[in-house]
């Protein structure tokens, strides 16, 4: 059964990694896909062809996630371009990591503008298509570092512990008119991202995660599909941590 047959899903960052897992379980399941990179252009074409092959519309747009005024532009084309946006997938981000020590100003703005500000700077456009459609489902990627923390991670754990709050106060603003806004809170997935977990590094990750491994990107994809489609109906506000039990 395809959960999300003609629905437009826009999904940021998915030229690589778990955005890219997602536009595919998505596409697989009917969607047509609008999805954003920032600079791997050719892998947003190649990922373009591959969705358009599984009989969806698909369209990768060059759109700078920490960017306001291009966060209004993507929504106004993909609008445009896709007659509306049902789904909005707030995935793009990045990690900086380093201890507070060495932290410097620089690093914070720019993990702050590329994971936080992104998910307002999209969630406020694509509110307004949602709430002429008087429905919609927006997912928000943190991850269990903005749970937990981590060291060496504060920058990164603020930002995605950020986008916990906001979601939750936005689903409070607009469930009334049918819009959904959940978080999805990846523990380690293997991703260019976390490129460096290998070997007797990872090892020593795997004794606390109770599955004994890291996660893969469909893992994470399934549990969008999930909220993105009729299946999570009636959830809103709340963290689905994906993380192979490391958060309890
Ligand atoms: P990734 O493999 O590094 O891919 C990041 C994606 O985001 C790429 O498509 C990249 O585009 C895009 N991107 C980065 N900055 C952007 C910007 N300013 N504007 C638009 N697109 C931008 O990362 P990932 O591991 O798949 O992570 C995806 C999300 O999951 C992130 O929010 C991350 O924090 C979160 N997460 C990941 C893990 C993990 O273990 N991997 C765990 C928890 C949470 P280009 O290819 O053009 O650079």
């Amino acid at each position: 059964m395809k959960l999300l047959e003609n629905k437009v899903a826009l999904i940021t960052g998915a030229s690589r990694g778990i955005g890219e897992a997602i536009a595919q379980k998505f596409a697989e399941h009917g969607a047509n896909i609008a999805f954003t990179y920032l600079s791997s252009e050719e892998k947003a074409k190649a990922l373009e062809e591959k969705l358009a092959a599984m009989g969806v519309k698909a369209k990768g747009y060059k759109s700078d996630a920490g960017d306001f005024k291009a966060a209004e532009q993507l929504a106004n084309d993909v609008v445009k371009e896709f007659g509306t946006i049902d789904i909005c997938v707030n995935n793009a981000g990045i990690s900086r990591d380093n201890l507070l020590l060495r932290l410097t100003p620089e690093q914070w703005d720019e993990v702050m503008q590329a994971n936080l500000k992104s998910v307002y700077n999209l969630t406020k456009q694509v509110m307004r298509p949602m709430m002429k459609a008087r429905s919609g489902s927006i997912i928000n990627m943190s991850s269990i570092v903005g749970i937990k923390g981590n060291a060496g991670q504060s920058a990164y754990a603020a930002s995605k512990a950020g986008i916990i709050g906001f979601t939750k106060s936005i689903a409070q603003e607009i469930g009334s008119r049918n819009i959904r806004c959940n978080v999805i809170a990846p523990g380690f997935v293997e991703t260019d991202m976390t490129h460096y977990l290998k070997g007797d590094e990872a090892e020593k990750w795997f004794k606390d995660i109770p599955l004994g491994r890291f996660g893969k990107t469909e893992d994470i994809a399934n549990a969008a599909l999930f909220l993105a489609s009729d299946m999570g109906s009636y959830i809103t506000g709340q963290v689905l941590s994906v993380c192979g039990g490391m958060t309890q």
